[in-house]
């Protein structure tokens, strides 16, 4: 059976929700009975997001077969509790990258390469990958950017020559605009939208729906003009006011009756009639008022929240689980350095420490773990945050002055996060980590073992050193606990403090398999322990 696709083309302006729309209505179909499956296209050049700053890209999202992938994979598998695939992403770069090896390779034997069909062929291959990897019946496919991007170009033409090879009935062409709200007069204006569906028509794409974000109320008449300009039938001008809940948005989608215009449009049957309770009860519990506690996140991108999209998700899903609020104090981790920002850690539940990379406000964030240790403030270390956790450890408690990670201090004495083995040979900076899924076996008796109640578990890893096992019986004796090692006993995969409420750093990134529904145990227990420190606090 010929799958089914569904495009997402944003239009006016980017960063107006259409990873998120893409998502919700993934699970509305999925509500529906369909098997789905998603794909981002980033028209970028780069090979993956694995090698860009957190400021240009936003957070960098891990899946389990290690692929380092587009933040709003996270959407698609939090929305719609599915695992995905390294499949599920790929980029300009990838493309090109294919085409050059197989030229230099000799395998066109003396042709031209071009554009079209070269490029634009394998982006339809790659297109088609997804639907024979995963058996889905209908493929979710959202491409990056906005219409007119030059380097949006070839997958504008990929998709509209698929329209025509897989047939007009099995796609369905989806277009998120903007409308921008004019302060002096209060009008909301269609002609951005206007001007973005002629570019897409110019490259011979009619959009079959036109989802209008708008921060404001959008009336009728806006739609009938909308409709009216741009060609699309009425009922297919849908309305997307900006909600104050994020998971909200399926609920707003489908009361919108997008997913029933596709289905029908699509000549598909849905099996099984979607059950909102559970979302509902979601939405009501967020909007419920609830006590607050904080959390202070002590990275180095936090001016860019999204750099930590997948953290911040995971605190709400926990947060919500255990009927609280959650307020994020964002520190700059240099700013502690610079005797900044101490006021949040002073007045915080918890402190939660990121992952990260390189060696600017590597002091800072150990200052917060040393605070956090002291002051039995309930900690998470994710990753890089698990490794400051130690090399404060072996220097306040260990007496190893100079302690460090061999990332930051080549020449320290004492290295107790050092390069892996097998990274040292490694030069080549993108996609050579420990990336993706390993297990993990939890000791009995430990904070880790208790948060996840089970005795091993599998979890997303995304970095190049690890814990330096010559140490490890030094900090055992002084109270460190490794309450989770990889199954050959080789790698440190949990460390936490004996003596502490809770102060549990992970080597792997718990926050990627964090769900709206399922919240991950590590922050659950983060959250719990911030709550009964905040009732102490408080009494
Ligand atoms: N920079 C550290 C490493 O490579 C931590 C990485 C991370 O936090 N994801 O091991």
């Amino acid at each position: 059976m010929t799958p089914k696709y569904i495009f997402f083309t944003g239009g006016v302006v980017s960063s107006v929700g259409k990873g998120v729309t893409a998502a919700a209505l993934g699970l509305l179909l999925k509500e529906r009975g369909f098997k789905v499956a998603v794909q981002k296209l980033d028209p970028y050049i780069n090979v993956d997001p694995g090698t860009m700053s957190p400021y240009q890209h936003g957070e960098v999202y891990v899946l389990d077969d290690g692929a380092e992938t587009d933040l709003d994979l996270g959407h698609y598998e939090r929305f719609i509790d599915i695992r995905l695939r390294r499949v599920s992403n790929f980029t300009a770069g990838q493309v090109y990258a294919e085409i050059i090896q197989k030229e230099r390779h000799g395998d066109y034997l003396g042709g031209t390469i071009q554009v079209i069909p070269h490029i634009t062929n394998e982006i339809k291959r790659r297109i088609a990958l997804v639907a024979k990897e995963t058996g889905a019946e209908i493929v979710l496919v959202e491409i990056g950017g906005t219409v007119g991007d030059i380097e949006s170009q070839p997958f504008m033409e990929a998709l509209r020559q698929m329209r025509n090879e897989v047939g007009r009935e099995n796609t369905f062409f989806i277009h998120v605009t903007w409308l921008p709200h004019i302060g002096a007069t209060g009008e909301i204006k269609t002609k951005p939208t206007q001007h973005s569906v002629a570019a897409l028509r110019s490259i011979g794409i009619a959009p079959n729906m036109i989802i209008a974000r708008c921060d404001y109320p959008i009336e009728d008449g806006i739609c009938d003009k909308i409709a009216l300009f741009c060609d699309v039938e009425k009922q297919a001008v849908v309305p997307m006011v900006t909600s104050d809940v994020l998971y909200e948005i399926p609920l707003l989608v489908e009361a919108a009756g997008v997913a029933d215009y596709v289905v029908q449009s699509l000549n598909l049957k849905a099996t099984q009639t979607p059950d909102w309770k559970p979302w509902k009860k979601l939405v009501k519990e967020v909007r419920a008022a609830k006590p607050t506690v904080k959390v202070a996140l002590v990275g180095k991108y936090v001016e860019l929240h999204d750099a930590y999209m997948s953290v911040r998700e995971a605190l709400k899903h926990a947060a919500l689980a255990q009927g609280v609020e959650v307020e994020i104090g964002w520190v700059h981790s240099t700013d502690l350095e610079r005797n900044k920002g101490w006021e949040i850690l002073q007045n915080t539940d918890a402190i939660i420490v990121p992952g990260g990379f390189g060696s600017r406000g590597i002091e800072g964030k150990v200052m917060a773990a040393r605070y956090a240790r002291e002051k039995k403030v309930p900690y998470l270390g994710l990753c890089l945050g698990m490794q400051v956790m130690c090399i404060e450890f072996a220097r306040n408690v260990l007496g190893h002055e100079d302690a460090n990670s061999s990332e930051f201090d080549r020449g320290t004495e004492a290295p107790v996060i050092d390069l892996m083995l097998e990274q040292r040979a490694i030069t080549d900076m993108g996609g050579t980590m420990r990336l993706g899924l390993y297990p993990c076996l939890l000791q009995k008796g430990t904070k880790a073992a208790a948060a996840y109640a089970v005795p091993n578990v599998d979890e997303r890893h995304r970095h190049r050193f690890e814990f330096n096992n010559n140490f490890k019986a030094e900090f055992e004796k002084a109270g460190m606990v490794f309450s989770g090692m990889s199954p050959d006993g080789k790698l440190v995969e949990i460390a936490e403090i004996a003596d502490h409420p809770y102060m549990v750093g992970s080597q792997f990134h718990p926050e990627f398999l964090s769900r709206p529904m399922r919240p991950h145990p590590l922050f659950l227990g983060l959250i719990k322990a911030a709550k009964e420190r905040n009732k102490k606090e408080n009494n």
